[in-house]
């Protein structure tokens, strides 16, 4: 099978280290799919490394140098894309050789277009970086232009929007690398958001959602399956309630009702089974699987995890 992978921040980590040690146990469950002799796409989420280096890059505007040029959102995406790629690629690399496969790992830049009239830009909704004070926020607001919000009591932060992905622009190269036998890194964190210009691509202040990405990529490559690995086995219905039911395989109808029941927390648990769903029936024969990392290859065989199918 072809394979579309994405990765949530537990395959991931939170700091450097973190990383480090997480890529190895990541490489290892993706390498058994390898192995078992799938054709992997690997896309992966970028949450706490973007707002490292959007910190960081923050600090450096603001408190080291005055005068140094701000570095936008998207290019602090490129350097998340380009950092975990690092990492993965290696641990990747270094566990197929250990098992005495040769294929070649590479990370793809990738930037995905969205739609400058997408209504998501009227209605930001991400919060990312550094948390302020009313006092700073809003004269941020005032200088640069952001939106600011009040987050859940816990200081003011920059929101930015989160549209839907339309195009990808190097899906030739990623088809080209698979064609050649090469496992993919690619669409890490979403993508860069991009719009285009004529033949200029622009590099926009959104962040896109890892789930909705990797399921158009999943579509864009035709993949059978896209797995969907995250810190639940499976979804449920009623989560976290005494009277709570995991699903395991489900229409992509029953889980259109489901959505529209409220039962999937909206940016975590519900980009995933939307994903899932658009997956399942953009074409036949093509199914999504939610589960965990280490559950990949028993949800493959169809013993554990949310399967979403559409019969
Ligand atoms: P990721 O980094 O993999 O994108 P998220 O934290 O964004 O992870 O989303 C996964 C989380 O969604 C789970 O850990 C779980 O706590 C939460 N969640 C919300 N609603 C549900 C549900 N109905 N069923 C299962 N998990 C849910
Ligand atoms: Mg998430």
């Amino acid at each position: 099978m072809r394979i579309v992978i994405a990765l949530g921040g537990n395959a991931l980590g939170n700091t450097l280290t973190e990383q480090m040690t997480a890529v190895k146990y990541t490489a290892s469950a993706i390498a058994d799919l390898i192995e078992q002799g799938h054709e992997v796409i690997v896309s992966h989420g970028n949450g706490p490394q973007v707002g490292m280096i959007h910190h960081a890059v923050n600090e450096l505007t603001h408190v080291v140098e005055q005068d140094f040029p701000v570095i936008p959102l998207s290019v602090c995406v490129a350097m998340s894309q380009s950092y975990i790629g690092y990492d993965l690629q290696n641990a990747l690399r270094e566990e197929l050789l250990n098992r005495s496969i040769h294929k070649p790992c590479a990370t793809v830049i990738t930037q995905v277009v969205v739609d400058p009239d997408d209504p998501a830009f009227k209605n930001p909704s991400k919060p990312i970086g550094r948390f302020m004070s009313e006092e700073e926020a809003k004269k941020l607001a005032e200088e640069k232009g952001y939106q600011i919000i009040e987050d859940s009591g816990r200081g003011w932060r920059r929101v930015v929007a989160s549209p839907k992905p339309k195009a990808i622009v190097e899906i030739e190269t990623v088809k080209a690398l698979l064609q050649a036998g090469q496992v993919v890194i690619a669409g890490g964190g979403g993508g860069i958001p991009v719009t285009a210009h004529g033949n200029h691509l622009k590099g926009t202040s959104a962040v896109i959602d890892k789930d909705f990405c990797s399921c158009l990529m999943a579509e864009l490559v035709d993949a059978d399956l896209l797995i969907i690995l995250t810190a639940v086995e499976k979804c449920a219905i009623n989560f976290g309630k005494p009277n709570q039911k995991w699903l395991d395989n489900i229409t992509a109808d029953e889980a259109k009702e489901y959505c529209k029941q409220g039962h999937f927390a909206a940016g975590s648990m519900l980009p995933k089974v939307e994903a899932a769903i658009k997956f399942a029936e953009s074409s036949k024969g093509r199914k999504s699987l939610i589960t965990l990392l280490e559950k990949a290859k028993d949800g493959i065989e169809g013993k554990t995890g949310t399967i979403v199918y559409n019969p």
